[in-house]
Parts: structure tokens; sequence; C-alpha cells
């Protein structure tokens, strides 16, 4: 789960971090209010999206006056931003961080990510601070500094105090940017993190660290744990059928392609995606229905693969041990009932490949359906050639 900057902010400077004084405004006349309260020389007015890149993309505005906080106020609110990571759709600007600005001698780039490999937790940290990391990463490798964290010692005070030598803090600033990064990983930790990343971290011209950005992103796992990280969900960031789908209990993330694929187990999951990739089609989704599929939930999953024409084709492919395949081709019929006008047809094709519990029963349900639509295939490579093929004809199958 992703939160706002300001939000991550809010948390880190709980756990001590320093971060620019300021709040986050819903309105213009709170922005106004916002930055007349700090009374600072300089306002940054930040568009708070869940994207970073909003720099470059004009979401950052240095204000010098209360008339300059109105002005860039007004100009962001209810603006759609394109970042390079907000796709080319960009995302509308609902809420504004109003900050003190700060005076910036150098900017560093510093994170902490679950290191799948070493299953560690590791830091890393660049003097090339405030550009992209990955950048940096694929032209200038050796800048960017690693520490692996002990899980059960945690981050040794020496690993911190390297890095920030590696980093190449002024002398003045080594031991206050050592001991943010040690209560960037009492953060990290204390709220079940995934990702801390602070781009950029910056010293000040007065020598101060300050997280001048702020990303947390949570363990989805975790978050039964933390009903006050729960609490900061922005639907609004949230894709829409995501945000159904686990509603239901479905296990749904949005790809962006065109042939939707259902299936049970997120490993077969995640080899449907790549069988499809495999046959040169481009996946809408990678959905888990779980083992435990009732007709109602596999009817929901259909309409939420249909939903917004972004499917073109449907690829099923359930291996039926706790499911029963009798219960997921009566999912189908029930989703094409609810779904077509005539109760039959389904807009789009759908190849079902069924194997396991229960699998003569499913295919005569499918069989037996007066649904158009439904092909059965033999075998998942062969499914999956199948709806690629129908796809890129944008044919329909009788
Ligand atoms: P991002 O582009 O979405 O990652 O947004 P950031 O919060 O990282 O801001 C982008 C850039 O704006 C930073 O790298 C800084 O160069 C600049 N910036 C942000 N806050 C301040 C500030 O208080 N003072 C100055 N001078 N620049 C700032
Ligand atoms: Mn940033």
């Amino acid at each position: 789960m992703n939160i706002h900057e300001y939000q991550s902010k809010a948390i880190l400077k709980s756990y001590g971090v320093a971060v620019p004084n300021g709040a986050p405004a819903f309105n213009v006349d709170e922005a106004v209010a916002v930055a007349e309260k700090l009374s600072t020389p300089i306002m940054v007015v930040k568009a708070q999206i869940h994207a970073g890149g909003r720099g470059k993309a004009g979401g950052v505005k240095l204000a010098h006056n209360l008339d300059e906080v109105r002005t860039y106020a007004t100009e962001l609110l209810g603006k759609t931003l394109v970042t390079h990571q907000t796709g080319p759709e960009g995302k509308t600007v609902n809420r504004l961080l109003i900050e003190e600005g700060s005076s910036i001698a150098h900017e560093y780039y510093l994170s902490l990510v679950i290191d799948r490999s070493t299953a560690r937790v590791v830091m890393m940290g660049s003097s090339e601070g405030g550009v992209e990391i990955e950048k940096v990463a694929a032209e200038s490798p050796e800048k960017i500094f690693r520490e692996y964290i002990d899980p059960v010692i945690g981050l040794a005070p020496f690993q911190a105090t390297r890095m920030a030598y590696a980093l190449n803090f002024p002398p003045k600033a080594i031991r206050k940017a050592a001991a943010l990064m040690m209560k960037l990983y009492d953060a990290f930790i204390g709220k079940d993190c995934s990702q801390v990343e602070i781009n950029p971290l910056v010293v000040t011209t007065d020598d101060d660290v300050i997280a001048l950005d702020a990303k947390l992103n949570f363990d989805d796992s975790a978050l039964f744990r933390h009903p006050d990280i729960v609490a900061l969900r922005d639907e609004t960031e949230e894709d829409a059928k995501e945000r159904r789908a686990a509603q239901s209990e479905l296990n749904y993330v949005n790809l962006g392609g065109n042939v939707a694929c259902m299936v049970n187990g997120a490993g077969l999951a995640m080899a449907t995606v790549d069988i499809l990739k495999h046959y040169g089609g481009n996946p809408a989704n990678f959905l888990d229905v779980g083992g435990d599929s009732t007709p109602e939930k596999i009817a929901e999953a259909f309409q939420i693969m249909l939903d917004g024409g972004q499917a073109k084709g449907i690829f099923v492919n359930i291996f039926g041990g706790i499911n029963k395949c009798d219960l997921v081709a009566q999912g189908i019929v029930d989703a094409a009932k609810i779904i077509s006008e005539d109760g039959k047809t389904l807009p789009v094709p759908v190849v079902v490949r069924l194997e396991g519990t229960n699998v003569e029963r499913g295919r005569e349900i499918l069989l037996e359906t007066p649904i158009k639509n439904v092909i059965m295939a033999k075998t998942m490579e062969g499914g999956a050639e199948q709806i690629v093929k129908l796809v890129a004809e944008g044919g329909s199958a009788q």
C-alpha cells in the first residue's frame, strides 16, 4: 500500500527524522493559511499524488510570498500531472503539501528496500540524489552504495556511519546523517514497510540533514496490525478494479494489456501471464481467484475483468485441486447471465482450460449451456495460443 508524501513525512517525524515544517492543504485557502502560519521567506507548494517525478513535471513550486502560494495552489489543484511514473493518463492533484523552503547545499539518495536474494533489508545510498535513481544505477552503478542489514542486529551504527562517509557528507553532517539513517530503519521495521525512499535527502547550507521528499510503501500482509496506516489509504489514487477485487477477496493486479486471465493459485497465475506473453499476448491482469471459489466469486471476477472494455478476450486457466471445476464452470455460466443482455453471449471470446477435481462435470456444464463465445482448450499452451490469436484477430469464437 502507498501513501502520500505528507503522510510519509508525518510518520518519519514521529520517529525523529528531520523533515521540513509544513502541512497538507485540500483547497487554495487552506494552502495560503498553512503558508501564512509558516511565515518563512520561501515556501514550497508540492502536488500530492502517488507518483514521483513531480519536480520535472511542474508539480513542485517555490513561492516567495503568499500571492505566489495562492497562484501555484490554484494552478496545481485539479490539474492532471503527467510524470514518468504516472503513465500517459497522469494523475489528478487533489491535495497539496505546503512546506517551508530549505536552502539546499547537496542532494543525496537514500532508501531501504527488501533484497530478496539475500533475504535482508538493504540500505542503498548515493551522492547523486534528486534525480532518477534508475538512471544512476544504469549509467554509474559504482555511485550506489549498499549496506545489508542483519535482521537480528538491525542497522549497526558503524554501517550508518560508513554509508555517511561513502556518500561524502560534509564533516559537520556525518553524525546527523548516520543518526537519521538509524531512525529511518526504526520506522521501516516499526511500520512493516516494504520500501522507504528519501530522494532527495539534503544537507542544507547550515549543515542540517533533512528528508526533503519521502516515499513509504507498506507490506500489505502486515497491514492488519497497522490500522493507523490503513486509515491513510487514499482510494482516489488506487486502481478502481483492484479495489473492487480486494473487496471480494480476489487477488487482482491490473497489468494494462488486453488479454484478461482468471486463474487459481498465484504460481499458476504468474505462469499464465508468462505463457500469454510467450505467445505474443498482452496480459490485462494477474488474477488469482483463490482456492475456495464459489460461482458468485467467479461471476464477480468476470465482471471486474470485463468492466471498462479493457479486455478483448479472457483465458480461464483452472487447475481444480481445492477448487471444483464444476463450480468454476457454473460461475462462468452465471457470469454470462449477469453480463450479457441475452443471457448467453459474452462480449469477448473466452477460452477455458479446466483440469482436476470434477473436471468432467465442469466440461458438461459448459457444453450444455447455450453460452456462445466459450471454447474449451485441452492444454494450457493450446489455450493460451488460441486466446492470443482470437484477440489479435479481434474475432469472436462461435
Ligand atoms: P519528486 O520530483 O516527485 O521526486 O519531488 P521532490 O520532493 O523530490 O522534489 C523535486 C525537487 O524539487 C527536489 O529534488 C529539489 O531539487 C526541489 N525542491 C523540493 N523542495 C525544495 C526546497 O525546499 N528548496 C529548494 N531549493 N528546492 C526544493
Ligand atoms: Mn523525489
